[in-house]
Parts: C-alpha cells; structure tokens; sequence
C-alpha cells in the first residue's frame, strides 16, 4: 500500500522529501516511529481543510505538534494590515485546532534555529510543512530540511500548479502571460481538494511551551484598524463563508466597476493559506475569466520564483536606470488621497480604511504613481505592503511592475492611463468616487471625474497634483531618454 503521505498529496502539485528518500544512510534510521510526534510547521497556510501536510500527519497516527514560527514576516506578512489580518487568523486557526483537541505552538524567532530546536525537543519522527513558493523562502526551508534529524515531507498546495511545472519549449520560464496560460490549460489538472484532515482519535502530542498570540505584538498599538473590523472576517471560518457567498455568473461584466461587490474578496484568505486555491478553483466551477484570474496568480507567483532579483529590481533592465523622480510631498499626497484626481484619491482612500482596493482602480493609482509622478514602482509597492491585508510578494510586485512598465507583459510605459477617462468608463454615475471622497459626493455626474471643471468647485478638495497632459509628456520623454 503507498504511503499514505504521498496518496493524499497528488504528483501535480506535491513534492514529497524525505531523508529516507534521498538515501542518506545515518538518517535512514530515524524512519517516523507511531508513538514519536509529527511536528506540522504552519506559515501562511492557517487551515483545516485541504491541508495535504496535516493530512499526511494525521493520517500518519503519531500525535500531531502544530507549530507557528514568527520572525517579522519578511516576504509575506511584514506590513501593518498585514500583521493585523495575521494576528486574527492566527487566533482563529489556533482556536479550530483546540476544537480538535490540538495545541497551537507559537513561537517567536528564526525558523532556522526554532524548527529543529522544537523537532528535537519532542523527539519528532517526522516534520511536515507546505512548501512556500517564493524562492527565498524555499532555499531555508531546505537549509532547516538539512539541519532536521528526523524524516520531513513537504507539500505543495499553496498555487494551482507547481512553478517547476510550466516550461516554455526551450525550457525557460514564462514572461508572457497568454502563453502562459495555454501551456497550464494543457498541463496542469487542478485536482480536487480534500476536506479536513481526520484528526480524531490522536494520541495526546507532549506539552510544550508556547508564547501567547498576544506577546507577537501584532496587532496596532494606536487604534487605526477599525475600518479593517468591519470589512473582514480573518481566519478559514471567514475564508469559507466568503466562498459559500460567492455569487460570480456576472463576474466578467462586474469585476471592473468599484463601485460594487463584483469580485470575490479571497485575496487575503487566499494570501493567509485559510483556503487553498485549488478549492477556489472547483468551488467556482467552469467560469473561466474567474479562473483564469486565479492563474494569474500562480502566474505571478511563476514569475517569482524564477526570477527572486524582481522582489526589487525590475524584470526589465532597461528600467534599472529609469530616472523616477523622489518627492516625499508629493507621495504623502498620493499616500493620502489627496492628488485632486478623484479616482486615485477614492482607491487610495479606500485602500487606508479597508486595507483592500479594486484591481482596476490599483492599476489606476499605480499607473498615476509611476507615470504621472515619475515616482518608481517600489515606493508604490512598499505602501501597498504596508497597507493591503492581501499584500503578496509576488502579486504585489508584479502588479506593480506591469503598471510601471518595467515587468512581465507588463503594460508599455508609454500607456498612460488617463484617470478622467478611467474614472468616466469604469465609474460613470461617480458612485465609488462619492463613497469615498465625500467632499465631491453633491457634483454632477458629468464634472464628478474632473471636479475643477465644475461650476463651484469644493474648496475642501485640493487642485489637481500635476497637469494630466504635462505630466503625460514628462513620462514619454523620460521613457524616450532610457530607450535612447
Ligand atoms: C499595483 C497592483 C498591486 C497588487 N498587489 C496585490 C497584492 O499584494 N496581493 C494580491 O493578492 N493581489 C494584488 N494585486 C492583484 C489584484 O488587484 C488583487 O488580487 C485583487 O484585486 C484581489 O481582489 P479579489 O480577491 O476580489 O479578486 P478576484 O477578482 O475575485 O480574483 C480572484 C483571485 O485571483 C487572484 N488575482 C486576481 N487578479 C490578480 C492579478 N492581477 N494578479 C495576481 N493575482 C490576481 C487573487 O488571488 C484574487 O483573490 C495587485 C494588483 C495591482 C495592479
């Protein structure tokens, strides 16, 4: 009979390591023994269901450690929306488990150090995790593989496919979407998530200290986060109940206008690990423009991780001497929602009090950042890691790379979007422009995208930050200058 870690992890988006398996002899002793404890090491994958590494342990029969590891972050949780978000999946993630009769271990610090001081302290004979895409992650994953003195399996389960999966014909990776896409349609088989993994009956694990969730600091020490309470529901409960909801026959027309709820809103579940994309994937059934934003994000993850320099360099070099300008004025502004172009200030504005923005309308404000202002795309990038409970390295980077010009299939600098027109085409009754930026909410539709035009202009609402149309030709002739 297979190993029953491998049965439920499917070769397409699995790897399974083991130190059994790589042959190395002083370690082949050490095969997982029933009573010895399966340490499972938790990241941003806080969930029950369809967690191939916990089905692997539970499945195992050995007692079951689950661990949580805090070292600030760095790469998928180091923003202040972000920490928020963690702190309260983390709480909730740490509550599903005691309803199962499990014991969240948390501790604070290097994974390096605490991932084999924990193993060996309970004498683990095996330690199991989900791998982490991004490259940087993944090479310490495998340094703590090498340091573990017991057997350790590893996962897939955080993308659609597996980023070694997809090659183009020479055998590189993709920097073009559409292709892209074509090969995953034909390669990849997006299995089908399994449920919660079966957890009864375990053995007691040791008792093990734990810090307190409280003692990581994560949550904000002056109250900004009330907007983010009303929005979201952290944690798989809150993951799930959105999937339930999701209502998505319209989403091709929906998804562009802000002014609705006509996408899904998993991104930060989907960030946090409190839902696998694959069971997005099967939830939402053949509607595939929903889908295919779902290989968007692998594609962006694909991107990561074959290209780790892009976390913050641009994709293509010729932008590595782009001469951005730096103006922290101007920046505050644009940080604050308050260019005077009603558009940029409702996303930017939206962004501080939820912690989310609509796609379109973050196209929108980071083609403003980088093109009307000329500041570069890792200013944009930082704040939005900051303040996105979503932010992602490798979704954030490449958004902010395609809107700068300077990524993959990214749209070409000299596509500048004009915010007036966005404004008039994706928000055209002014309707997120009002919810967000009440100072303009009493102007007529047709001036509301350009309130300077308007008969009485509201004093309380400042004058356009730049000209669009000198601001337009400043961005072409400083994109003329790197290509010359
Ligand atoms: C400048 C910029 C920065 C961005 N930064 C992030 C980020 O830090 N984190 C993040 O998750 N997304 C980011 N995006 C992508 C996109 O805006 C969000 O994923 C989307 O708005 C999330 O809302 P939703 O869950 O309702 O999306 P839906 O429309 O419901 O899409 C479903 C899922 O598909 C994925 N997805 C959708 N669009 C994209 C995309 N363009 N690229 C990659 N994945 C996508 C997301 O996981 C999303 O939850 C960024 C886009 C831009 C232009």
């Amino acid at each position: 009979m297979a190993d029953p870690a491998e049965r439920v992890a499917p070769a397409s988006v699995c790897h399974v390591h083991s130190h059994q398996a790589q042959g190395s002899p002083g370690k082949i002793s050490s095969i997982p023994a029933p009573m010895h404890p399966t340490l499972v090491w938790f990241e941003n994958d806080l969930r029950l269901h369809d967690h191939p590494a916990l089905e692997a342990a539970a499945r195992g029969g050995a007692p079951i450690v689950p661990l949580f590891v805090w070292n600030g972050g760095d790469g998928w949780g180091k923003g202040a929306a972000s920490q928020w978000w963690l702190h309260h999946s983390l709480v909730a993630f740490s509550d599903s488990l005691a309803d199962v009769g499990l014991s969240l271990v948390v501790r604070r610090g290097d994974p390096e150090t605490i991932v084999p001081e924990v193993a060996r302290s309970i004498n683990a004979g095996l330690v199991t995790w989900l791998e982490r895409p991004d490259t940087a992650r993944a090479e310490r994953d495998s340094r703590i593989e090498k340091a573990l003195e017991c057997p350790v399996r590893r996962f897939g389960g955080a993308l659609l496919h597996d980023p070694e999966q997809i090659r183009t014909g020479s055998g590189g990776p993709y920097k073009v979407f559409t292709p892209f896409y074509r090969k995953f349609a034909e390669e990849v088989a997006v299995e089908k998530p399994s449920g919660v993994a079966p957890l009864d009956g375990l053995e007691s694990p040791p008792s093990i200290d734990s810090e307190s969730i409280d003692s990581l600091g994560l949550l904000p020490t002056i109250p900004w986060d009330e907007g983010l309470a009303e929005c979201w529901t952290p944690g798989e409960a809150g993951a799930r109940s959105r999937l339930a909801d999701l209502e998505l026959e319209d989403y091709a027309e929906e998804r562009d206008i802000p002014s609705i709820e006509g996408t899904s809103r998993l991104s930060p579940h989907l960030h946090f690990g409190e839902v696998s994309p694959r069971e997005v994937w099967h939830v939402v059934g053949n509607i595939e423009p929903y889908r295919r934003q779902l290989v968007w994000r692998d594609f962006a993850h694909h991107l990561i991780h074959h290209f780790p320099e892009t976390r913050d360099r641009p994709l293509r070099k010729e932008f590595e001497s782009f001469p951005w300008r730096r103006d922290d004025e101007e920046l505050a502004r644009w940080q604050k929602g308050q260019t005077g172009y009603p558009i940029v200030d409702a996303g930017m504005r939206q962004l501080w009090h939820t912690g989310w923005m609509h796609n379109r309308v973050r196209m929108v404000v980071a083609s403003f950042l980088t093109k009307h202002l000329l500041h570069t795309w890792l200013d944009g990038q930082a704040w939005f890691e900051d303040t996105l409970v979503d932010a992602d390295l490798a979704n954030n980077v490449f958004g902010w790379q395609w809107a700068g010009g300077c990524g993959a299939d990214a749209q070409p600098f000299f596509r500048i979007f004009n915010p007036m027109t966005q404004g008039k085409k994706f928000d055209p009754k002014g309707a997120y422009v009002r919810k967000w930026v009440p100072e303009l909410a009493d102007l007529p539709n047709k001036v509301i995208h350009e309130p300077w035009t308007a008969d009485n202009v509201p004093e309380n609402y400042p004058a356009p930050i730049v000209d669009h149309k000198e601001a337009r030709e400043r961005a072409l002739s400083a994109y003329q200058k790197t290509r010359n």
